[in-house]
């Protein structure tokens, strides 16, 4: 009967492929505490509340307090959505954003306070791996199918993409995942010194899904002077004939 009913042909979501749940909820491609706008919003009926929730609360939270993303939001002050200064932790002490270009916050464990104090320790080391890889691989895909889907809705539940799909989403995997981080320190440096203006912004943050042969895609974000690149789908071999550490870091999952 023509007119009744929702239309359930205009929402489906690519997570979970079922289109019975809601959808309600506004899905952020690059989340808001990345600097993601409005222009990072995924369109509606993409992504279902149930799957949405779970990468809010399980997935994006431990990947964006994992380095390198940890690290990018605290040193260029990048607030999180409850509009507070972010913050990691290291095994010294709270490494804390200012909101001021340059100038970083730190509160100390008492064992690091102590040893200050009586002069043994001078320097704080900050670890630069991530603790759970796992996570961060996750988060990327998510984003790379949210990138894909947007541009190319139909296209994006194709069996093809089944498996990043499934593990972004559950963590279950029946082939080994991998991403490979580009990061310029020279270039973090100056931001972090310097601040961020608007425009360098605009220039320098980009999501896109590129074409490789034979059908695999691979989606690469790129975040001023961190380049993630992650396979969407199975069977893509990392080439890193010629990428020398630690500019380039392969992290396999
Ligand atoms: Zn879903």
């Amino acid at each position: 009967m023509p007119g009744v009913g929702l239309d359930r042909t205009m929402t489906r979501c690519i997570f979970c492929k079922d289109s019975l749940g809601q959808f309600t909820t506004r899905e952020h491609i690059l989340p808001e505490s990345l600097g993601g706008g409005d222009w990072a919003v995924l369109p509606n009926g993409l992504c279902c509340d149930a799957c949405q929730n779970r990468f809010g609360s399980e997935i994006e939270q431990q990947a964006l307090g994992d380095y390198p993303l940890s690290f990018f939001r605290v040193f260029l002050g990048i607030p999180t959505k409850k509009v507070k200064a972010p913050w990691f932790n290291s095994w010294e002490g709270k490494i804390r954003a200012s909101l001021q270009p340059g100038a970083f916050g730190f509160d100390p464990v008492l064992s690091f306070e102590k040893a200050t104090v009586d002069g043994s320790k001078t320097q704080i080391r900050l670890i630069a791996h991530p603790l759970k890889p796992d996570m961060v691989c996750r988060f990327l895909l998510k984003m790379g199918i949210e990138v894909f889907a947007a541009n190319v809705p139909n296209d994006v539940f194709r069996v093809k993409f089944d498996a990043a799909r499934y593990y972004a989403l559950t963590g279950d995997k029946t082939v080994l995942w991998w991403y490979l981080q580009h990061e310029r320190m020279d270039e973090a440096f100056h931001f972090m010194i310097r601040g961020v203006s608007e425009h360098e912004w605009s220039q320098n943050v980009s999501l896109e899904v590129i074409e490789l042969e034979a059908e695999q895609e691979m989606f690469h974000l790129s975040l001023l002077y961190l380049d993630l690149f992650v396979p969407l789908t199975t069977g893509v071999q990392p080439q890193m004939g010629g990428l020398e550490e630690p500019k380039f870091r392969l992290f396999r999952v």
